[in-house]
């Protein structure tokens, strides 16, 4: 068995999803969510801790001596073989001795020296044949149970975070994304995750800096050892060197002047050469976002994502928690539209990644379907957005409409709760616009019916790319499918918007691609005057916008518009952004 402690640096390639580039300590939290710092023993305390790890061995030993026998008695002997192979594993003196070395001699907490010194072991066997590298997983399991009788009741979780740390974990679901705390968590990466997930956008609603779809890596990471995490490029570099160190230092450095320097745009109109004045919005999960929107100069909110009310809350929302979330939006934005948007939960959007039971949530019960079966909350959360389009330009939008008859049930339960309210004579606007997001291929195509029964549509690229090329937004194997560049989505988009332009109705784009600027050139050029994007791209967006002209942006989308594949029109945006703004890499 291994024996060595040297590491080296490890540069490690994923999906960035969420910019910045930060540098601090690692909290690793494997796929059970034990967190483990790297915490040292005082020389006093080294014979009670070796103690404690002496009865975690045992209590172990135990454990799988208890499974060994009731397999044997439920399947026979020969099952019973694993866990002997386990309790062989857990005994190896070399392995005891390890163990115990790490807590007398460096004095490393045990729950520490446990995960440091089975990861490193698991490492080498999944280095070797597969046939062997199987066996990784069976350290993998005594380190859980090790460490569960380690920590017992102690157990921290991601809530307990007190001091600044880049988390880095098997997966995040939206929810526990959406509930880090901002002040300690610097950045974070996953194994999994996919460029158009739910966690990708909180983190950036968030503005954390966060890279997915790495692949597995926990292994080779302890808590507490110096990390790297760059969100713009999607790196992650394990035990970085000092030099690699100052050269990220330097990087953030020239980020935030940058940033500082697009700081001076905020109150400058995002208008074109030509003079065209482009509506730049922002897209919220959070209704302090909307003060990061103002900071930013903003037009208005284009998506309040409301179903982050739900998954930061263990309970169901009431008509007040609705008002009190969406008040403070509409106050924060005094004569500047606020769009919000009616539930959208479902697919990965879950409070735990487990509540569904369903085969294929993202083609099954969620968002507008979800309301429309459950009429009584969508009537609250209807109730509480016309109380407060008493307060501002308030509108509602109703996300994933797929066919007409939803469109018209979901317009008709607004129309009884306005009826509800006028009766009980509490304040509403009664000409609240009404909206549909634009995000199946079902509403792109029968676009020209929706348009007539709308007062605006919102086209939401995240799911509109999902559901056109089959590609599970959230998923690394495929994220190269999952193109905003393809032929096929801009297609759809204009299509949609040139349906909305015949019969006047304005029309914005929410999607993730609103906020990259490489894309700016194009949808201007399809007949976008609204953009609706993340509160941190709303100034490189404007930069963009104020540095080119509608004329050419029209020759730029009608030639993206002949090309047959997403890489060529990636590489035409590309160099069509470099030519207006050379200094802006993407
Ligand atoms: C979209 O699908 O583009 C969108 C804006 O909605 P969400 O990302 O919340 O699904
Ligand atoms: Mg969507």
């Amino acid at each position: 068995m291994p024996a060595r402690y040297g590491r080296v640096m490890l540069k490690l390639q994923g999906i960035a999803v969420s910019p910045g580039v930060t540098i601090g300590e690692a909290l690793v939290l494997d796929s059970e969510g034990f967190r483990i710092p790297r915490r040292f023993v005082a020389r006093s305390a080294v014979d009670s801790e070796l103690e404690r790890l002496a009865r975690a061995v045992a209590d172990t030993a135990k454990e799988i001596e208890r499974n060994r026998d009731a397999i044997k008695l439920e399947l026979g002997g020969q099952y019973a073989a694993i866990f002997e192979a386990h309790l062989a594993m857990l005994h190896d003196t070399r392995l005891q001795e390890e163990l115990q070395s790490a807590v007398r001699d460096r004095n490393w907490w045990p729950e520490y020296a446990v995960s440091r010194t089975l990861r490193r072991y698991a490492k080498v066997f999944q280095n070797l044949d597969n046939h062997i590298a199987q066996r990784a997983h069976d350290i993998y399991d005594i380190e859980k149970s090790l460490l569960r009788n380690l920590l017992g009741e102690r157990r921290e979780t991601l809530a307990d975070i007190s001091q600044p740390v880049i988390v880095l974990a098997h997966n995040l679901t939206p929810s526990e994304t959406a509930n880090l705390d901002r002040r300690f968590v610097q950045g974070f990466a996953t194994e999994l995750g996919g460029p158009g997930s739910h966690t990708a956008i909180v983190a950036e609603g968030l503005e954390i800096p966060a890279v997915v779809g790495l692949g597995p890596f926990l292994a080779d990471v302890s808590g507490g050892e110096p990390v790297i995490l760059d969100g713009n490029q999607g790196v992650v570099i394990l035990q970085p060197d000092e030099e690699t160190i100052a050269r990220y230092r330097l990087e953030a450095e020239i980020a935030r002047s940058v940033a500082a320097q697009l700081d001076t745009l905020r109150d400058l109109p995002a208008e074109t050469i030509d003079g065209v004045r482009i509506g730049i919005h922002g897209n919220i999960e959070f209704p302090n976002e909307a003060e990061h929107c103002i900071a930013r100069g903003c037009d208005g909110i284009g998506l309040y994502r409301t179903e982050f009310l739900y998954l930061t809350s263990p309970r169901e929302p009431t008509e007040e928690d609705h008002f009190a979330a969406y008040s403070e939006v509409v106050r924060a934005m005094p004569n500047l539209p606020v769009v919000i948007r009616t539930l959208d939960l479902g697919a990965d959007k879950l409070r735990t990644e487990t509540t569904s039971e369903e085969r294929n949530p993202c083609l099954g019960l969620r968002s507008i379907r979800l309301s429309l079966r459950h009429i009584p909350s969508f009537r609250t959360q209807l109730r509480a957005i016309l109380r407060v389009s008493a307060m501002g330009d308030v509108r509602v939008l109703f996300p994933l409409i797929s066919t007409i008859l939803e469109l018209r049930q979901a317009r008709m339960v607004l129309a009884d709760v306005m009826e509800d309210l006028a009766e009980k004579r509490i304040d509403f606007n009664r000409n609240m616009k009404v909206g549909m997001m634009v995000e199946t291929p079902a509403a792109a195509m029968m676009i020209d019916v929706f348009v007539k029964e709308v007062d605006f549509v919102s086209i939401g690229t995240n799911d509109l790319i999902q559901y056109t090329l089959a590609v599970d937004r959230g998923n690394k194997d495929v994220a190269d499918l999952y193109n905003a560049s393809d032929p096929s989505v801009l297609r759809l988009i204009r299509r949609s918007l040139d349906a909305a332009a015949a019969v006047g109705v304005p029309a914005n784009l929410c999607g993730q691609m609103s906020g990259s600027v490489l894309y700016t050139q194009l949808l201007l050029g399809l007949g976008l005057r609204q953009l609706s994007v993340p509160p941190s791209s709303i100034p490189e967006v404007k930069q963009v916008c104020r540095s080119v002209s509608v004329a050419e942006c029209r020759l730029i989308a009608d030639r993206a518009l002949e090309m047959d594949s997403a890489r060529e029109v990636k590489n035409f945006l590309r160099d069509q952004l470099s030519r207006v703004l050379p200094e802006t890499a993407v």
